[in-house]
């Protein structure tokens, strides 16, 4: 089980695309990191200053780096409660605290070098601060920490090499080295899981499990393109619950939400092959592509509206029927008949005027108009 989510995991790392919308929710979870690592640095900074009674430098600045750990672990935690647009305008927060912690750094990697260089070991608790320090920075690759680790080992190993190091020394690099870079793996792991699963709630409408307007559009344009190449024809539809306000009036929201997951599932099982492109285009309006002819594309209009009649949900009160119904509007578009400048927000609007027009001739009716009219 573990290995296929992995592999599905790292088919999908390759497409992941960096939308704005993705790009805020990764902003995100770097001040979640700020607040882990400055909480981390302020620990590590109060068993420092209980080790280091009689420094006076040393308990200096330890408490520097804790009071802009404690600013930095303030800031990150009201920023993560904030509007993400507050998160996204804070870069320089972000970066800020990278730089600052990189300097302050500098003083304990230049005494551990001295110390190992020394000694012929590193102190592994130092170690585990700079893995800290490694994990928490905003890398995505988990080849760029495979990589840190494996030089932190290297260094390590070849230090106490030329020095003729305890045998506890290596298990302890060995030790840390492992746990470094197990806890890198899952944390990155993690993290494109959570961005996985975010892209997928971006494309997907939340309700019905289609696909949403964007997503829609986005596969409408790849099927316009393949269809043009082909010269395949490809028909796009319109389809609009008729007089929803007065379904949702008379039984509520949460019924009426029932009404259009059960309208999507109709249209799902009409237009069922994979090629087919179907979408929540508005509140109760979905979009719908096919490749198909004219008389292929009436037949599947035909029979979405009586799949949706035949569906039988009753409501009371509504001037043209008893049941819920919907109005279709559709259009060809055929490469060979010389529609060839035609671009697909003509085309979505030629459907859309087809749909109003049946909505206008009594509703629960289908109406197809020719692209080449005004398009
Ligand atoms: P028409 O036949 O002219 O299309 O009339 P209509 O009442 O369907 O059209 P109108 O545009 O006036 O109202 C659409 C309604 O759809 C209003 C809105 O509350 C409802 N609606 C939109 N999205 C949702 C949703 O996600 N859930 C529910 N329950 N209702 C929704
Ligand atoms: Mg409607
Ligand atoms: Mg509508």
């Amino acid at each position: 089980m573990r290995g296929d989510a992995l592999s599905i995991l790292l088919r999908k790392i390759k497409s992941v695309e960096f939308t704005p919308e993705l790009m805020q929710y990764v902003h995100k979870l770097n001040i979640i990191r700020i607040s882990f690592a400055s909480a981390v640095v302020v620990l590590f900074q109060i068993f420092s200053v209980g080790f280091a009674q009689d420094k006076p430098t040393h308990i200096t600045a330890s408490l520097t780096i804790s009071i802009i750990g404690i600013a930095y672990f303030i800031g990150s935690i009201i920023l993560s409660k904030g509007s993400i647009q507050k998160i996204k305008n804070s870069r320089l927060f972000q970066m800020s605290f990278w730089i600052v912690m990189l300097f302050a750094m500098i003083p304990y990697f230049a005494r551990d070098i001295a110390f190992a260089v020394e000694s012929g070991y590193v102190k592994p608790i130092n170690l585990t601060l700079y893995t800290i320090a490694v994990i928490t920075f905003p890398v995505f690759t988990i080849a760029k920490l495979s990589t840190i680790f494996t030089l932190v080992f290297i260094v390590n190993i070849s230090i106490a090499l030329t020095r003729n190091a305890p045998l506890g020394f290596y298990v302890d690099t060995v030790l840390v080295s492992v746990v470094g870079l197990v806890t890198a793996i899952i944390f990155q792991y993690q993290n494109l899981l959570t961005i996985c699963k975010l892209q997928l709630e971006i494309r997907i409408d939340g309700l019905t499990g289609i696909l949403n307007r964007r997503a829609g559009i986005e596969k409408l344009e790849t099927t316009f393109e393949l269809c043009k190449r082909s010269l395949e024809p490809i028909a796009v539809f319109m389809v609009d619950v008729d007089f929803f306000k007065h379904y949702n009036d008379t039984f509520g929201h949460i019924k009426g939400d029932m009404a259009l997951k059960n309208v999507s599932s109709a249209i799902k099982s009409v237009f069922a092959r994979s090629t087919d492109m179907i979408c929540r285009y508005d509140g109760e309006e979905f979009l719908i592509s096919a490749a198909c002819t004219e008389e292929e594309a009436s037949k599947s209009a035909k029979m979405l509206l009586s799949t949706i009649l035949g569906m039988q949900m009753k409501v009371p009160g509504n001037p043209i029927s008893d049941v819920l119904t919907v109005s279709i509007g559709y259009t060809v578009y055929e490469p060979v008949k010389n529609h060839y400048n035609a671009d697909i927000s003509a085309i979505i609007d030629k459907a859309d005027a087809a749909m109003y027009e049946a909505k206008n001739s009594g509703r629960s009716k289908i109406v197809s108009l020719p692209l080449n009219e005004g398009a």
